[in-house]
């Protein structure tokens, strides 16, 4: 394990729950996008988080939702500039978002299950990237893709608000003329979209997952 430095650009948004982490890179280090990194402060167990920025920059970045009564997230968003977090020495990863390469691919997330999206160059193309929340604010991420994917189709939805989940958005339309699916966030959508998706005979080839538990 290492430990490094959090950067002055890490933000919490005190409404929203959730922190906007950036730390400090080391030298050595090297992922691939999709990849994620046990990420902790000394005395607690490390939590896997996915590495939101592409493997170029001098930072590593993370979006993190505070959860309350959580045995670790309290801790993390109470870090302060050069205060150290302990990370992992390899990062890890089972996502293969690199396939993005073929040009007619959808990607589906909830809150920040969008933060591995934030690791790919805007070279990989993504035709249409849905994402969803229970709290509005957050959605200030897909402006963020937006600006980086001006190709894209960007959908946002924020279910507390419109009454609508992100598997309301993929529509038969989307799903049929569409090969790849990546699909990153909370088990319960991406049970529902798989079984869709497969239902609409699409192969397990053509759906990658990662779930946030
Ligand atoms: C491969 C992978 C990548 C991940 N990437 C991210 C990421 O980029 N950003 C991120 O925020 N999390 C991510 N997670 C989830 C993260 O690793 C932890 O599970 C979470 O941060 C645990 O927080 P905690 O220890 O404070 O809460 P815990 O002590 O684990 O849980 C406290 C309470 O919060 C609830 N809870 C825990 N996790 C969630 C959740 N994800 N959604 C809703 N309720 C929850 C629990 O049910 C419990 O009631 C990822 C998980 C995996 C497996």
């Amino acid at each position: 394990m290492t430990k490094v430095p959090v950067l002055p650009k890490t933000k919490f948004y005190e409404g929203w729950g959730l922190l906007d982490l950036y730390i400090d890179k080391p030298d050595d280090f090297e992922f691939e996008p999709g990849h994620f990194l046990g990420v902790g402060i000394e005395g607690r167990a490390l939590e896997p988080y996915s590495i939101a920025c592409p493997s170029d920059k001098h930072y590593l970045r993370f979006l993190i939702s505070i959860h309350e009564n959580g045995d670790l997230t309290p801790y993390l968003r109470t870090l302060k500039t050069d205060d150290l977090v302990v990370i992992d020495e390899e990062p890890g990863g089972f996502f293969d978002i690199q396939k993005t390469t073929k040009s007619n691919s959808v990607y589906v997330a909830t809150s920040v299950g969008i933060a591995p999206l934030l690791s790919l160059k805007s070279s990989h193309p993504i035709t249409v990237v849905i994402g969803g929340t229970t709290i509005d604010e957050i959605l200030f991420y897909l402006d963020e893709i937006s600006n980086i994917r001006p190709e894209a189709l960007i959908y946002s939805v924020a279910s507390e608000v419109a009454g609508k989940h992100v598997q309301d958005i993929l529509t038969d339309f989307i799903i049929e003329t569409h090969e790849h699916f990546f699909l990153c966030g909370v088990p319960e959508m991406i049970a529902d979209v798989s079984t869709r998706l497969v239902r609409a005979e699409k192969t397990w080839e053509q759906i990658e997952t990662e779930v946030f538990v």
